[in-house]
């Protein structure tokens, strides 16, 4: 489920503007500036001007969520109709997820900044733990929770409990299922989502080094912006939102084409296309993740299969395709145009071709097929071989099959 909060119409442009609601109980000003500078742009702006005198060190020197969302955070004295409610006092940084804030366990508050120190200006852990829990509040969850990240790390139960205690299952080792709310399609070890996982508690091969993060990752950059985009009627936008759509992992077809058909489907407000355009990015990763997982690829092939769900049929027919995966990968076409790519691979690379074919078995053809047909990229290929197919004698080929079943 989706837990992005909605991009709104407003008479300046589309928009998600979230309202912010501090509880007096156990605030400082000095907290609240903490909070407010960090994610606000314009606050964060003028204390860095203030600061500027100050000496090249300045703290106010970072990058907030705002910078790359298409979102306002605004302050307000009441907390009726406030989106992100906060309390300075209790034991814990925690928030909602998203939309969460608007369920009933979250009425009173829906971010905790118990242990937020009373300084100022705020350290860079300060801003790094104020910027984890607005992440959480624009909707994402924690980075090594997500898929990606479950799939490459093995934890050590007892040393993780030796350091997170309590929130070990919870915070740490416990899978969310949920997996609208990664927009990383890779695992992000910079992200601002994730937490200190030291190297001794790994038991996987392949150790990471991943730290406590203060600032926001290439990656979180990207994914806030897809979230959020900015209004692509702006040819001007074009270019920063393409940008990061490839910095989030987004093949660059893909990428042009979620903008084409951004621009081609006019209905609506500008909120509603954009609100368009970010479901069509969540099915897009949804997609990615499950090609990604799926080391069972008989499921592939079945037309009622899980993967099958997430193939776009707009990108098949595009590609001249109307069957099934399934159907596809026994297509003669198909295996024509396979053999032409392994043909030309080998050629290209000065493999000589009349020998055996390495790591060319019937099954990892059929698999490469199987990926293939769900690949835009594919439809140019089609049309390249398209030609050079029709132009072999067809018939030839029914003469030499024994069965009567008729070609596809
Ligand atoms: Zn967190």
């Amino acid at each position: 489920m989706n837990k992005l909060w909605p991009i709104n119409q407003y008479s300046s442009g589309a928009k998600t503007v979230l309202k912010v609601f501090f509880h007096e109980h156990g605030s400082t000003k000095h907290k609240k500036d903490a909070v407010c500078t960090t994610i606000m742009k314009s606050a964060r702006d003028e204390a860095r001007n203030k600061h500027v005198s100050r000496g090249s060190d300045n703290p106010y020197d970072f990058e907030t969520w705002e910078d790359h969302a298409n979102i306002k955070f605004q302050i307000v004295d009441i907390m009726k109709g406030s989106h992100i409610r906060i309390i300075f006092t209790g034991k814990k940084f925690l928030s909602a997820v998203g939309t969460d804030a608007q369920h009933k366990d979250f009425t009173h508050h829906s971010m905790q900044l118990g242990p937020l120190k009373d300084r100022s200006p705020p350290t860079k852990s300060d801003r790094g733990t104020i910027l984890h829990e607005f992440g959480h509040a624009l909707g994402l969850d924690h980075e090594h929770q997500g898929p990606a990240a479950r799939q490459l790390l093995q934890l050590n139960r007892a040393l993780v409990e030796k350091y997170y205690e309590d929130d070990t299952h919870g915070q740490v080792l416990e899978e969310v299922e949920n997996s609208e709310l990664w927009n990383y399609t890779n695992f992000d070890i910079k992200s601002i989502m994730i937490y200190r996982l030291d190297e001794e508690w790994q038991e996987q091969t392949t150790k990471y080094e991943i730290g406590w993060v203060n600032k926001l990752s290439d990656v979180d950059q990207a994914s806030i912006k897809l979230m959020y985009p900015p209004d692509l009627t702006k040819p001007e936008n074009h270019e920063p939102f393409k940008k990061a759509m490839i910095t989030a992992g987004v093949d660059r077809t893909t990428a042009g084409q979620m903008i084409a058909d951004f621009e081609g489907n006019s209905e609506g407000t500008v909120a509603v296309r954009l609100g368009r355009l970010r479901d069509r990015f969540s099915k897009w990763k949804t997609l990615k993740r499950k090609l990604k997982e799926n080391t069972d690829w008989h499921s592939f092939y079945n037309p009622n299969g899980d993967v099958l769900r997430y193939v776009d049929p707009a990108s098949l027919k595009r590609s001249g395709i109307n069957q099934f995966a399934g159907e596809v990968t026994k297509n003669k076409l198909f295996k024509s145009i396979m053999k032409n790519i392994v043909y030309r691979t080998m050629v290209q690379r000065g493999i000589p071709t009349n020998g055996s074919i390495p790591g060319a078995t019937e099954t990892e053809v059929t698999k490469l097929i199987a990926a293939l047909s769900v690949h835009d990229k594919l439809g140019q290929l089609v049309k390249e071989h398209r030609v050079a197919f029709s132009g072999e004698d067809d018939n030839r080929d029914k003469t030499v099959t024994t069965t009567t079943e008729p070609l596809a």
